[in-house]
């Protein structure tokens, strides 16, 4: 028998390893960032075309290679950052491995373009998967131009695994943060298309943070500073009344070098905690410096991941540097947030008023004298929910109910309701008030056949998504005119997602009299759309754009839509006024599709009466 075993050739071990190293164009945009930095470069500039599908290119004014260095920069384990084992303890550049060059040659067209400050002439090389085509003596800048063209030209399985152009820019452009983060120092252009996303000059951090960020972070910063034996803290945390429900402001740098590390992330939220609402998450941009022999970057092929020597304490001080931070700026509590939205809201007021005449009802409802008639039978089902039994029940009335007093204000004011109408005796009231608002969440409303539970936000999802969405498809929206024009800022890169739905946006009532690159000025609003909440409205729908995955069956409709309806709707914790109520009881049923938010979630239940009537079995 023969020998079966036989060494790989290069070009495909070359793309063997491309599939660890280049998953999509965002890491070549990644290895070619981090080489230019590597080599010393103060200006860097990243030109992609088609979200890189068809061109990444970064050229650098760094030190440049030799001729035989740039042949030998794109064989495997070809690399000038490490000569020994030793070194890689010790590291302090970007890479090590020496396969980046190799892995995208392997599966691209390559075009290099390198001179060093001293040299008269450059050298150009065309190399095209793995094979050199050609190389030439040319005259060129000091620096480095490595351009990829025609990314897994070769790997068609690969190229159709691609997203779509949105997504991968959104990737491409996460990379291009976390880079230009790390080095506020280095310049940065970034075009896309021809058009220009990014230009930062060399500045400071806080204004690399908000350069990037917009204008508007610039307020939101806490700067956080810490040095001790073993770790250096340096950066910002963003107010917890800024904080996101995406993770999409959260940075860590170690030793100037991103890294994504859960364990340091649930340090920042428990230095945050009490701060911020359910769901929603800080913002950080931190710089960590640690001794570069206590750490280990190389776990990960795209080394993002990173393992601490002595990961107890840095949890340690991080969680107390941050919550320092935060105490000495004198950050209140998030609450008044929550506040600001119910502020326009007049039947807040309302309800206050309302709690009063509680305790003359409660007296009126005594369990002993129930006659028990349908009403008091669900009535009573309804308030033994919460408590274990109806004794207790009784006791939480007679001392007001102090551990749940809005349950039992809104309960009371239902009995009041129900009192009248049976001292009334008048029938037609019976059948009008028949909604109530339990824990400012959820509408009761009494059916035939039992009852009615329906929740509040998901409900009115319901309803303001199917009618932006009609107002969209039949592109007939009345529109409010603001007095005076609302004045936005944002980053390019928001402005643009803005523009691709400028049309459908129009479509709802906003008028656009500008549209920049920075800013966005608005001159009109949808009806019933509080000026208050543009900017809200947008940032969500920017958020969402960015976190929804915009493939083949993306209607920018239906996303704006849900996006809207999700800003729009009326809260949980809304106390709302028994017209309110009742108007989202019969708008919810007045739509197409009653039964779900937009979201696919259940916005009502229904429980029978022989559900209540097992319960008192
Ligand atoms: P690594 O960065 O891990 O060393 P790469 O394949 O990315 O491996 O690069 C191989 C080598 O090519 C580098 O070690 C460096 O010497 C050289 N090189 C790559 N890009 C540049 C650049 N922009 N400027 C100067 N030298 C570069
Ligand atoms: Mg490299």
């Amino acid at each position: 028998m023969t020998d079966i075993i036989q060494l790989l050739p290069d070009h495909v071990a070359n793309q063997i390893a491309a599939g660890e190293v280049v998953q999509r164009p965002a890491s070549v945009v990644k290895e070619l960032l981090e080489n230019a930095i590597d080599a010393d470069a103060s200006e860097i500039k990243l030109i992609i075309k088609d979200a890189g599908k068809t061109l990444v290119q970064v050229i650098d004014n760094g030190k440049g290679m030799s001729v035989t260095d740039a042949r030998l920069s794109f064989e495997r384990h070809a690399t000038s950052k490490i000569s020994s084992a030793e070194d890689l303890f010790s590291l302090h550049t970007k890479g090590f491995r020496g396969e980046a060059l190799a892995s995208i040659a392997a599966i691209a067209h390559v075009e290099l373009k390198t001179k060093r400050p001293d040299d008269e002439l450059g050298t150009a090389l065309e190399i095209e998967g793995s094979d050199v085509k050609s190389q030439e003596v040319t005259v060129t800048p000091a620096g480095t131009s490595v351009a990829v063209k025609h990314l897994f030209f070769n790997i068609p399985a690969r190229r159709n695994f691609l997203k779509s152009d949105t997504v991968e820019l959104r990737h491409i452009t996460d990379e291009f943060h976390r880079v230009a983060l790390a080095h506020p120092n280095i310049a940065f252009a970034f075009y896309h298309n021809g058009s220009q996303l990014f230009d930062l000059p060399s500045e400071n951090y806080r204004q690399r943070v908000v350069h990037i960020f917009g204008t508007k972070t610039n307020e939101k910063l806490v700067p956080v500073n810490e040095d001790t034996e073993v770790l250096k803290i340096s950066g910002f945390v963003g107010k917890p009344e800024y904080s996101k429900k995406t993770r999409s402001e959260q940075f860590f740098f170690v030793n100037n070098r991103f890294v994504k590390s859960p364990y340091l992330n649930h340090a920042i939220s428990a230095a945050f905690e009490g701060l911020l609402k359910d769901g929603y998450h800080p913002s950080y941009f931190l710089n960590l410096t640690v001794d570069p022999k206590s750490i280990d970057i190389n776990i990960h092929p795209t080394k993002t991941e990173i393992k601490f020597d002595d990961e107890h304490t840095l949890y340690a001080i991080l969680r107390s540097a941050v919550k320092h931070s935060l105490g000495q700026f004198n950050i209140a509590p998030v609450l008044d947030f929550e506040h600001q939205s119910n502020l326009n809201t007049p039947y807040n007021y309302k309800n206050k008023s309302a709690m009063a005449p509680a305790i003359e009802v409660d007296r009126g409802f005594n369990p002993f004298a129930n006659d028990g008639t349908q009403h008091n039978k669900n009535q009573q089902s309804f308030k033994k929910a919460p408590s274990a039994s109806w004794e207790s029940l009784y006791v939480g009335l007679e001392s007001k109910g102090n551990n749940t007093p809005q349950d039992f204000g809104e309960m009371t004011f239902e009995s009041q309701a129900e009192t009248k109408s049976i001292f009334n005796g008048d029938s037609a009231l019976e059948t009008k008030k028949t909604t109530f608002q339990l824990q400012q969440k959820y509408i009761v409303s009494t059916l035939k056949s039992g009852m009615l539970i329906i929740d509040q936000n998901r409900a009115h999802q319901r309803i303001l998504y199917e009618n932006f969405l009609r107002h969209i498809t039949i592109k007939e929206a009345t529109s409010q005119q603001l007095l005076f024009p609302l004045q936005l800022h944002f980053t390019p890169n928001e402005t643009n997602i803005i523009s691709q739905l400028k049309a459908d946006l129009e479509h709802t009532g906003f008028v656009f009299y500008e549209l920049s690159k920075k800013e966005v000025k608005i001159t009109g609003v949808p009806v019933g759309v509080p000026e208050s909440e543009v900017s809200i409205i947008l940032e969500q729908l920017i958020s969402d754009v960015e976190n929804d995955v915009p493939d083949a069956n993306f209607s920018s409709a239906d996303l704006l839509s849900k996006s809207m309806a999700k800003s729009l709707a009326i809260k949980n914790g809304q106390a709302l006024n028994s017209t309110e109520q009742e108007h989202i009881v019969d708008s919810l049923f007045a739509c197409k599709e009653p039964n779900v938010s937009p979201t696919n979630r259940p916005t009502f239940i229904t429980l029978g009466v022989d559900d209540i009537e097992k319960k008192f079995m």
